[in-house]
């Protein structure tokens, strides 16, 4: 038997359900499995409900199946399972066939599909990196900040972004008398009962858009536009399967890889303002010398930068 590489079929038909197999032209719904061989594939279906199969003395309710030329030619609708019983490895051949191209045609709509709107999205990510307070602002917002500040406070913010916490307490450390008497009232502490030292946090309020720490827009959407400029040099028609295939997947996920960039590029702006800035002294295990440097620090929001020091 001469299989035909999936490239090569010139079309498979597409069926959104039954109703489109039966009014194939030389449809049979009663094919004797005895009498003919398959020629081709014609597409392949998968409904939500089953649909009677084609060949006589079956004709089980099958969700899914191949589609095929006969060599009397007919069409038939054959379920994937007792294609294989009575046909065995011809039907498998051209079940394989079939899903594969019907993978490929799928994989080159996708590519397509980006392609055809990728114009819009050059634009717009080139203006979300340059922007006033776009993603290169935040890159480098983030890197002025990391230098500055001290290694504890840094690990403090990239932790609670990992955890995906943002609300920051005073700790007040309570002295013995103290201690006692909230153990008396049945005060909550977080070190609990029986420990030598307790602290008593008061809720200072939220470090708003501390996400930013857990990635950084600048460099998500700097990798987002490369991608889709090597993106766009795929020919989907013309390229190998596995290229084909990641440039598929590229496409399929690219939306919300640049929604994720936005919401990014929101958080470090919300980070970035006074409120949030005036709270960072209250990140919990930071020594006293990282509090006091926090408490002082002189940030310019508008430039998203160290403001020079008068002093110096
Ligand atoms: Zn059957």
């Amino acid at each position: 038997m001469i299989v035909a590489h999936p490239n090569a079929i010139e079309d498979l038909a597409e069926f959104p359900d039954f109703a489109s197999i039966q009014a194939l032209p030389h449809f049979a719904g009663d094919v004797d499995p005895a009498a003919v061989s398959l020629v081709k594939p014609i597409g392949v279906y998968r409904f939500r409900d089953k649909v009677p199969c084609g060949l006589k003395s079956c004709h089980t309710p099958h969700l899914k199946g191949l589609v095929a030329l006969t060599s009397h030619g007919t069409a038939v609708n054959i379920g994937n399972i007792c294609g294989r019983n009575h046909f065995g490895e011809q039907f498998a051949v051209l079940l394989r066939m079939a899903v594969r191209y019907d993978q490929r045609r799928f994989q080159i709509n996708k590519v397509r599909e980006l392609k055809a709107v990728a114009g819009r999205y050059r634009i717009e990510m080139e203006s979300l990196m340059q922007s006033p307070k776009g993603a290169a602002w935040c890159n480098r917002a983030c890197r002025r900040l990391s230098d500055l500040l001290p290694s504890d406070a840094l690990h403090a913010l990239k932790e609670m972004a990992r955890r995906g916490e943002s609300s920051v307490y005073e700790e007040i450390h309570l002295t013995g008398e103290e201690a006692w008497l909230s153990r008396q009232l049945g005060t909550r502490s977080s070190q609990g009962f029986g420990s030598r030292e307790a602290v008593r946090r008061n809720y200072k309020g939220q470090l708003v858009g501390i996400a930013v720490w857990n990635d950084d827009p600048g460099r998500s959407l700097y990798l987002l536009q490369e991608e889709l400029e090597s993106f766009l040099k795929v020919d989907p028609m013309n390229c190998k399967a596995k290229e084909l295939r990641h440039a598929a997947d590229f496409a399929a996920t690219f939306e919300s890889r640049l929604t994720k960039v936005r919401e990014q590029v929101d958080a470090a702006r919300r980070f970035f303002t006074p409120e949030t800035f005036a709270r960072l002294r209250y990140l919990s295990g930071i020594t006293a010398g990282t509090r006091t440097l926090l408490e002082s620090l002189d940030w310019d929001f508008a430039e998203g930068k160290p403001r020079k020091s008068r002093a110096a």
